[in-house]
């Protein structure tokens, strides 16, 4: 029979799912329906990787000093310095401001209190 060993075999395209056929001795390699599908497989392979490549992020923490919160950005946003845009407004507001000398004198006081051993 032998015939028979050159029927095609039934294959599944990796891309698009389709059944396609192909001679047994390619059947070993062959994984997409047609070119076009192995063009694709191939993009989808580059945006894979380009995603994982852009989806890295650097670890920052929010200057806001009321906040801290740790957050992260992109490469490109490497000068970012807060974790929302409210923290960032926050951050320019007299409010801000004024509480910032009020904790600095508090731990001022503390230091000094520490010192005297108050
Ligand atoms: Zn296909
Ligand atoms: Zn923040």
């Amino acid at each position: 029979m032998a015939n028979k060993r050159k029927k095609p075999v039934k294959l599944i395209c990796k891309t698009c799912g389709k059944v396609f056929e192909v001679l047994p001795w390619r059947a070993n390699k062959a994984k997409f329906c047609s070119k076009l599908c192995k063009n694709e497989d191939v993009r989808l392979k580059m945006l894979e990787y380009h995603k994982k490549n852009t989806s890295r992020r650097i670890a920052k923490v929010c200057r806001n000093e009321f906040c801290k919160k740790n957050f992260e950005v992109k490469p490109e946003m490497i000068e970012q310095k807060f974790c929302c845009h409210k923290c960032y407004t926050y951050s320019k507001t007299k409010e801000y401001k004024e509480r910032l000398v009020e904790r600095d004198k508090k731990n001022n006081l503390r230091s000094k209190n520490k010192i005297w051993g108050i």
